[in-house]
């Protein structure tokens, strides 16, 4: 399989890592959509938010954890961030491993 987060997850491709411990990455987007915007990735290799099952209900809840810790730890807490989940064609979906997006410290408007 050619991942690419799965590649980075092993330290075969490069990251800007923020953080990682036995179930989950944080790493700095490549291509930032606002001034702070990390990439929180389990380490288990799900395609997308379709593909996830009832007991993978713990892990994802451990990624919006770990979401407001590198808040607090950006700064951006208490002005507020954006959380997201893009899943499939239509979101915009680019990488088939499933991501949540912190972004902040800019004003970033409603959906
Ligand atoms: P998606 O659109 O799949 O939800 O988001 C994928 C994100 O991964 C995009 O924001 C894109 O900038 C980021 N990305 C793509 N390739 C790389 C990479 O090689 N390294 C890092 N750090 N981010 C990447
Ligand atoms: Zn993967």
């Amino acid at each position: 399989m050619d991942c690419l987060f799965c590649s980075i997850i092993k330290k075969e491709s490069p990251a800007d890592m923020m953080h990682e411990d036995e179930k989950l990455v944080a790493f700095r987007d490549i291509n930032p959509k606002a001034p702070v915007h990390i990439l929180i990735v389990p380490k288990k290799h799900i395609p997308s938010i379709n593909e996830i099952s009832e007991d993978d209900s713990n892990l994802l809840g451990q990624l919006i954890y770990r979401a407001k810790h590198l808040a607090e730890e950006k700064g951006i807490a208490e002005s507020g961030y954006k959380l997201v989940f893009n899943c499939g064609r239509d979101a915009g979906q680019i990488v088939d491993h499933i991501h949540l997006h912190l972004l902040g410290g800019a004003p970033l408007g409603g959906i």
